[in-house]
């Protein structure tokens, strides 16, 4: 069995449909996959579609954006009613917070000397109500303002960067309440990612995270490095998390593993999957 929970089409920042998503991910080995985009489902019913027309176990997902200690941490929601009307509702609230948050951010380009990103980087955003940095990056990319997409995080759009705009995205016990509230489990996507300046930082947060009733960890992930993994399985294990893995596949050209190959899930431990229905 080859699982992917963490993937990205273009309702998000990836490059491929929903449905191109599902017939790559297929191609790639994977029998079992989830849709997972920041902050909406748009791309599920699409994507569930024409898994189960290959005939390989669909998940619904999200990947919702939270803040703790200032910093942007991802939860991922599996196994989500996709038509829930509180998440629906919040959709539309993050749409508008992208949508700000976008013209926020071109404002300061253009005053670090970079006029015109907005309509550029909405040019790349296949989902208009979905305007993500890596867009932005994207849209500095064809300007010439950088080399790579890489340099234009480092430069101007990363967490506190001079064209950074910290969105008004729920706490991360918000996010797990979310997911919960739509039916699905919450999971602490890539803890490895999160660089803080105190390495024990990241501790508090998984302890923040289970008190706040989040289930399972990304123990493997094509987001962060494999030597992180046993950091993670200690937490499954004090917690009593569930343990999750997914590719973080955003496109095909990307830094990331394609799907189902980012790394399976150790033996010993309880998969999300085992409490997951669809
Ligand atoms: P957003 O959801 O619009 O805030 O954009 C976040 C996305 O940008 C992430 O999901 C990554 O795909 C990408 N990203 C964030 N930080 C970096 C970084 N330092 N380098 C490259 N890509 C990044
Ligand atoms: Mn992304
Ligand atoms: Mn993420
Ligand atoms: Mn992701």
């Amino acid at each position: 069995m080859t699982i992917d929970l963490h993937m990205h089409s273009t309702a998000s920042d990836g490059t491929l449909s929903p449905t191109e998503l599902m017939r790559f991910a297929a191609e790639c080995g994977c029998n079992t996959v989830a849709l997972t985009d920041h902050d909406t489902a748009a791309g599920v019913s699409e994507a569930r579609s024409e898994a189960h027309r290959l005939g390989i176990r669909f998940i619904a997902g999200i990947e919702v954006s939270s803040l703790w200690g200032g910093r942007s941490i991802h939860v991922v929601g599996l196994g989500i009613d996709d038509t829930n009307p509180v998440l629906t509702r919040k959709v539309r609230e993050f749409e508008v917070s992208r949508t700000r948050r976008a013209a926020q951010i071109a404002e300061k380009l253009a005053a670090l000397g970079i006029p015109g990103m907005l309509e550029k980087a909405t040019a790349f955003a296949e989902n208009k109500l979905n305007a993500s940095r890596v867009h932005f990056a994207l849209a500095l990319l064809e300007a010439g303002a950088v080399k790579n997409q890489q340099e234009a995080f480092d430069r101007y759009l990363g967490d506190g960067k001079p064209a950074y705009i910290m969105a008004p995205w729920p706490t991360v016990a918000e996010a797990v309440d979310l997911i919960h509230t739509a039916g699905g489990i919450a999971v602490m996507a890539h803890p490895g990612r999160y660089h803080f300046k105190n390495d024990w930082t990241v501790d508090e947060l998984m302890k923040d995270f289970a008190a706040a009733g989040g289930e399972a960890v990304e123990v493997i992930s094509g987001s962060q490095q494999p030597d992180f993994t046993p950091r993670c399985l200690a937490w499954a294990r004090e917690y009593k998390l569930l343990v999750s893995t997914g590719s973080d596949f955003h496109s095909k050209t990307g830094t990331r593993p394609m799907p189902g190959t980012q790394g399976q899930l150790p033996a010993g431990y309880t998969s999300v999957l085992s409490k997951l229905t669809n």
